[in-house]
């Protein structure tokens, strides 16, 4: 997504951008819910993707209790997106002859100048500059910073997006039209209604995003790092190889701990898939003529739901400084002072909001935001509310 909007802001001030993806098909069907916070919605419109059908509106956020019943809740209208859909209209702002698929990158050759960028397919792209928007575990930065790499924050998601038709009554009735919370003992549960495949829209067409915040030490998380045939991966499974005992142990857990209306969703899921979290920040996001964007150049908790407005904003204060600047060096280091500094207040704010699990507690700051987030009311108030940013500021 940052590699996207970085290409559309930077052809709006007439550079001439091409943007290289890993896989070698289109990247669809991907689940995740996005949270349209005002920052989102403005880089969206600001990069000529808009914001037409973007997503299903919820009129409030509520928190519930193992019974089911609503313990707190409070008005606010959040638009709720999905990554296909937000991926589809970033897309389609690029001239399909730009954007190419099935090409790595491998290294980057300096000379002050400019980029000699490699792929794995052996073909070699010249540029003024090389925009390292490949995600938290970029190879880019692998190649320019390898000393630099995310923490695991000690905890991960049980994630999965069940299919609206499958739902019970209940659950539809009762939680899917809301941002809803429940919030047993050092865990989060987070569910809200998202697009339904191609960005269907239509009632009993849509999807559910379900989330389960649990706690796991780094020695836990590797050993659910071993796949179902035994193969020990490095950061995550790819969900059709997490082991069967896991998903048999999640559902089972979900059986004692979850409201009914909760449980029935996470039965729903076709495919769960678990994603560690991680903390990751960089003293300095230019490296020469490389510029890192998005999660690459910093990689907040997804307690916000800001990573998406996050990449939109590095992205358009990429181009504007490249714009404000005639010469690119001293551009690349006004981007670098302007977002720098709030990539690091995104993952420090996600640290904070990270203390409800309680884990690490490292400071008299930490322990007190950790009882003050022990409240559902507290957590309504908190978890992934827009213009958060306006307290640093
Ligand atoms: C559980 C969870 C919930 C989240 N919820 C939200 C939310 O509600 N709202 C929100 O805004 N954000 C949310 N996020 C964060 C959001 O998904 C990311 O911040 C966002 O996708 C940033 O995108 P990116 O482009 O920087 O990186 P990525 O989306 O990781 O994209 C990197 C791209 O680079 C490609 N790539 C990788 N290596 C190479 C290579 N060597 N050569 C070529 N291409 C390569 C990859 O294939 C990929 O397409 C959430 C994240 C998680 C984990």
């Amino acid at each position: 997504m940052s590699g996207l909007f970085s290409a559309a802001f930077l052809r709006q001030i007439g550079w001439d951008v091409d943007v290289y993806e890993r896989s070698s098909v289109e990247l669809v069907g991907r689940g995740a819910g996005i949270t349209g916070h005002p920052e989102l919605l403005e880089a969206l419109e600001a990069s000529g993707a808009g914001t037409k059908d973007l997503g299903i509106e919820v009129p409030k956020r509520m928190s519930i209790d193992r019974q089911g019943r609503v313990t707190d809740e409070r008005p606010l209208r959040q638009i709720l997106t999905s990554w296909d859909r937000l991926q589809r209209i970033l897309r389609d702002t690029i001239d399909p002859a730009h954007y190419h698929l099935g090409r790595a990158f491998e290294r980057v050759e300096q000379d002050g100048s400019g980029v000699r960028v490699h792929f794995s397919d052996g073909r070699i792209e010249q540029a003024d500059l090389l925009v390292g928007g490949d995600g938290i575990r970029s190879s880019v930065r692998a190649q320019v910073a390898p000393e630099l790499q995310p923490i695991y924050a000690g905890y991960y998601i049980w994630r999965g997006a069940p299919n609206e038709s499958d739902l019970a009554p209940e659950t539809l009735r009762n939680i899917y039209p809301y941002f809803t919370f429940f919030l047993p003992e050092r865990q989060q549960v987070i569910g809200y209604p998202i697009s339904g495949f191609d960005n269907d829209l239509r009632p009993g067409h849509r999807r559910y995003n379900f989330i389960w915040y649990r706690v796991a030490d780094a020695d836990q998380l590797r050993e659910m790092c071993v796949d179902e045939n035994g193969v020990q991966h490095e950061h995550s499974v790819p969900p059709p190889l997490i082991r069967k005992d896991l998903v048999a142990q999640m559902y089972k857990d979900a059986r004692e701990i979850l409201p009914e209306v909760l449980l029935d969703s996470v039965l729903k899921i076709i495919q769960p898939f678990i994603t560690p979290i991680y903390d990751f920040t960089a003293p300095r996001i230019v490296f020469g003529r490389v510029a890192m964007v998005g999660d690459a150049a910093a990689n907040a908790r997804p307690h916000m739901g800001f990573g998406m407005a996050k990449a939109g904003g590095d992205a358009q204060a990429l181009a504007r400084a490249l714009r404000d600047h005639d010469d690119v060096d001293t551009a690349l280091k006004a981007y670098n002072a302007e977002r720098q500094p709030i990539g690091n207040t995104i993952v420090m704010h996600g640290r904070k909001l990270g203390t409800h699990l309680g884990v690490d507690l490292k400071t008299e700051d930490d322990r007190r935001m950790h009882q003050l987030l022990q409240s559902d009311g507290a957590m309504l108030d908190w978890v992934a509310v827009p213009n958060f940013l306006d307290a640093y500021r």
